[in-house]
């Protein structure tokens, strides 16, 4: 065992959590969404446990995050590239049998003078990132059919506010798509998007965030953690009331403490709005971070936590205890930050 910080990766929670997803919505296909490494948590591992479970549509960004998948699943399942062909990489949806999302009119015409591999097309509802003119079909409904889409799509730009008067409208502009194609499969839910209501399942949906134990579901849902973070105490000290701790001297002990500095920073991913305000777990008792994190060390209070603090001993920054969200808004950010910022140095294992 290395003293480096370790990301031990749940897949069996990541499987469970795959599984509550698919029963909100029964009637419809579950796909998980691998972008950026599996959120952090290594592509194949994922990809792979997620097949197993029975898992046959997945969505990433790019096609060679696409080639990756597709050789950790085999060749049946589906493979949508949400970023969609480039001329550079159309080579690449050949050779590994993936799906492209036709993001704009010029990814259309791209694709079509390619030939006539898969397609899936994504209109743009609201969001106003990529997508399709909703007006497409009516101007150009033939032309678009003639495509043989295997799937429509749309991405919702509030999800994760239910009361959002976008929701209802980008759900409404969507349902006159899918009118416009008749036949054809359609997906419009992310994890947030799920946690909707059945209207907004469709034939397929696309969650990513909640398979790794992120977002804020209703209290109903109940998901697992992904991932435990943790990482190796290298010194334990006492400071003397007023002494000040790291760079910038930005905390200032309030009485005499206890001090341990950790080998974990913004290089692991933990990042500088963590500085005063991430909380560390050591043997189940909360350690506020004090002072701001540095590139490879963190210091925390475990005046509470003594007779474990320990050099050598771990301690947990995402887990069981360090719910994901929880320390992401102690950091001012999302889950997705948290697990896509995830360093490379941070060891994953897979027990
Ligand atoms: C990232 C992404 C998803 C998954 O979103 P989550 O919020 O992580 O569930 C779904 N659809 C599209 C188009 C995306 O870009």
């Amino acid at each position: 065992m290395s003293s480096l910080p370790r990301a031990t990766v749940h897949l069996d929670n990541i499987v469970a959590n795959w599984r509550t997803l698919a029963a909100l919505h029964p009637k419809a296909n579950t796909s998980a969404v691998l972008k950026a490494n599996a959120y952090g948590l290594g592509t194949e591992r994922v990809a792979a446990a997620l097949a197993s479970a029975g898992c046959d549509t997945f969505f990433v960004a790019y096609p060679e995050e696409g080639a990756v998948v597709r050789k950790a699943v085999g060749p049946d399942p589906s493979i949508f590239i949400l970023n969609g062909p480039a001329p550079a990489s159309m080579h690449l949806f050949h050779a590994h049998s993936l799906i492209a999302v036709l993001n704009s009119p010029a990814q259309i015409r791209l694709w079509s003078d390619a030939g006539s591999l898969p397609c899936a097309l994504h209109f743009n509802t609201g969001i106003n990132r990529l997508g399709l003119p909703t007006s497409m079909p009516e101007t150009d409904g033939d032309a678009l059919r003639a495509m043989n889409p295997v799937l429509v799509m749309s991405h919702l730009a509030c999800a994760d506010e239910p009361d959002h008067e976008l929701n209802a409208a980008q759900l409404a502009a969507f349902r006159k798509i899918t009118d416009a194609f008749p036949g054809v499969p359609a997906s419009l839910a992310n994890s947030a998007g799920c946690y909707l209501g059945r209207d907004y399942g469709f034939q397929f949906t696309r969650p990513g965030i909640a398979l790794y134990g992120g977002s804020v579901p209703p209290a109903r849902i109940q998901l697992r953690h992904a991932v435990t973070l943790d990482a190796e105490i290298l010194s334990v000290f006492p400071v003397k009331a007023g002494d000040r701790v790291g760079y910038g001297a930005t905390f200032t002990a309030p009485q005499d403490m206890l001090l341990a500095t950790v080998g974990l920073g913004y290089a692991d991913g933990v990042l500088r709005s963590a500085s005063n305000c991430f909380i560390g777990w050591l043997d189940g008792v909360p350690c506020p971070v004090t002072g701001r994190v540095s590139m490879d060390l963190i210091t925390i209070d475990v005046s509470k936590a003594q007779p474990s603090a320990k050099a050598g001993v771990r301690v947990e920054f995402l887990g069981a205890n360090a719910k994901l969200e929880d320390q992401a808004a102690r950091a001012n950010t999302l889950g997705y930050e948290l697990l896509t910022g995830l360093g490379t140095r941070v060891e994953r294992l897979y027990p």
